[in-house]
């Protein structure tokens, strides 16, 4: 029996297209597909690995803005952000393909003979991605994947797999083998477990919840099945009051708005040092109510639609009518919209305050001093980023230091970049992403000793 996914743009309610959902059966298939392909792709001269992930490079820039307005119409992202993932899934790409041939072995000093270790790859990777970000982050699995010689199986989200169909067909019109880059769109319990399951996929690398991550990886315990997972996130804003106060609040709106707050970096606990706090508030209304809400189309648009209905009502739940807030604007009729919304009279233990929203929300909550701001900071189940406001380059370094994230920034809110290690402390992740080592999480490390005394 076979399924079918209609995809709603999230600004209109309209449907964009439809999709067959995949079976558990298709997965097995594929996977049969993959595992021809991987042989001979592994079997393949790095240096023509490395150019075809090039060549699939090239194609992707080729296709930018097609890419771009496609990812607007089903995930309503904003058309500048969209550009930003093409071009990301670019990068990543040939930044992929200069590891091929860099993807050394080692050679270590042994009693009576040589010892050589191999960086093998696993065979064929299960990619299972969420909506919030559906190119990028099906680009930080695939491509070190198949640049360290593995096949990949991609299952985007159900709201989101359009663009991720027409990256695979993308990669065969950049002459990528046949069945070694496949997308199986579909639902989670089904494709996506199917994947977890499969005894013949070697690893999965999941991004999402928290909650559906644990499950994932409780199932692939059963098979000592290998495992990455980029989870839900909580993260702090530090402003500290020795901070340059203006540009703190100038860039705080966007540090929880962009992708309308449907980021895992994103930083929802604005902590404010009370000594600043007066003058910081003051800043911060202006810039919040300013931020342009609406057609996510329009080059001007900051902040789009929320991506369902149902993560309208999520985000609604969190807000009770009548908080004490900042709010922005947002436009009427159909579409999923939410108001950027910054919560001023929180409890710090309030769900709001503790709880992923995965929306325009934010909580503003006073600190007495440094140690104050480390503990709120740390007082949270995950892990993920951060962000530090001060000119005293000593506190940076300590505070940096003290705050259990994966990713943290000093005077800004930057968190990914292909060339960095990414990923999270805590109940936000295991393992890592990007940056210089993202290809060794697809390899399997061997050990060979030869004899020289025979
Ligand atoms: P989700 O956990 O609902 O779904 C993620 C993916 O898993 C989807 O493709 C879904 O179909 C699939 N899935 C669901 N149930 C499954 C199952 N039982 N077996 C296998 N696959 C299954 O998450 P979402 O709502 O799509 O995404 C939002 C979440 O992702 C947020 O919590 C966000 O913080 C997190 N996220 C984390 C990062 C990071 O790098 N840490 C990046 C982006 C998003």
């Amino acid at each position: 029996m076979s399924f079918e996914h209609h995809i709603l743009n999230p600004a209109t309610e309209e449907v964009v297209a439809t999709v067959t959902a995949s079976t558990a059966a298709d997965v097995d298939a594929a996977v049969v597909r993959a595992t021809g392909a991987q042989r001979a792709w592994a079997a393949a001269a790095p240096a023509d690995r490395a150019r075809l992930l090039r060549r699939f490079a090239a194609t992707v820039d080729e296709h930018i803005e097609e890419l771009a307005r496609l990812e607007v119409r089903e995930a309503g992202h904003t058309l500048g952000n969209a550009r930003w993932e093409a071009g990301n899934v670019r990068d990543l790409l040939d930044f992929a393909a200069g590891g091929v041939e860099r993807l050394n072995g080692r050679q270590i000093p042994v009693a009576g003979g040589l010892d050589i270790t191999l960086l093998e790859p696993l065979g064929v990777i299960g990619v299972i991605a969420p909506w919030n970000f559906p190119m990028p982050i099906a680009a930080w699995g695939t491509a070190p994947a198949l640049a360290a010689g593995n096949a990949v199986l991609l299952k985007p989200a159900e709201t989101t797999p359009l663009t991720a169909l027409r990256l695979a067909e993308l990669a065969l019109e950049a002459g990528l083998p046949e069945h070694l880059f496949q997308v199986l769109p579909g639902a989670g319990d089904v494709a996506g477990h199917a994947l977890v399951e499969h005894p013949g996929v070697a690893k999965i690398v999941f991004t999402g919840s928290t909650r559906v991550g644990k499950r994932i990886m409780a199932e692939c315990a059963d098979r000592v099945k290998r495992v990455t997972l980029e989870l839900g996130g909580k993260s702090p804003n530090i402003v500290f009051a020795d901070a340059d106060i203006e540009a703190a609040a100038a860039a705080t709106p966007m540090s929880f708005l962009d992708n309308s707050g449907q980021d895992c970096c994103a930083r929802t606990r604005i902590l404010v040092q009370r000594t600043a706090y007066d003058r910081f508030m003051e800043l911060l209304a202006p810039a919040i109510e300013a931020v342009v809400v609406g057609d996510p189309s329009d080059d001007k648009t900051q902040m789009g639609p929320l991506i369902s209905r149902s993560q309208l009502e999520r985000v609604r739940a969190y807000v009770p009518g009548g908080a004490e807030a900042i709010r922005g604007s947002a436009p009427e009729g159909p579409g999923f919209w939410f108001p950027p919304t910054v919560l001023t009279g929180t409890a710090p233990d309030a769900p709001v305050a503790t709880e992923e929203v995965f929306g325009p929300v934010a909580v503003v909550l006073p600190f007495d001093d440094e140690q104050d701001a480390v503990r709120l900071a740390n007082a949270t189940p995950y892990g993920l980023s951060g962000s530090i406001w001060t000119r005293d380059v000593g506190r940076a370094l300590r505070v940096s230091q003290a705050v259990r994230a994966g990713n943290l920034s000093v005077n800004s809110h930057s968190s990914v970049r292909y060339s960095t290690p990414f990923g999270g402390y805590k109940q936000s992740g295991l393992g890592r992403e990007l940056g210089p080592d993202a290809l060794t999480a697809f390899t399997e490390t061997k050990n060979i000793f030869i004899s020289t005394e025979a």
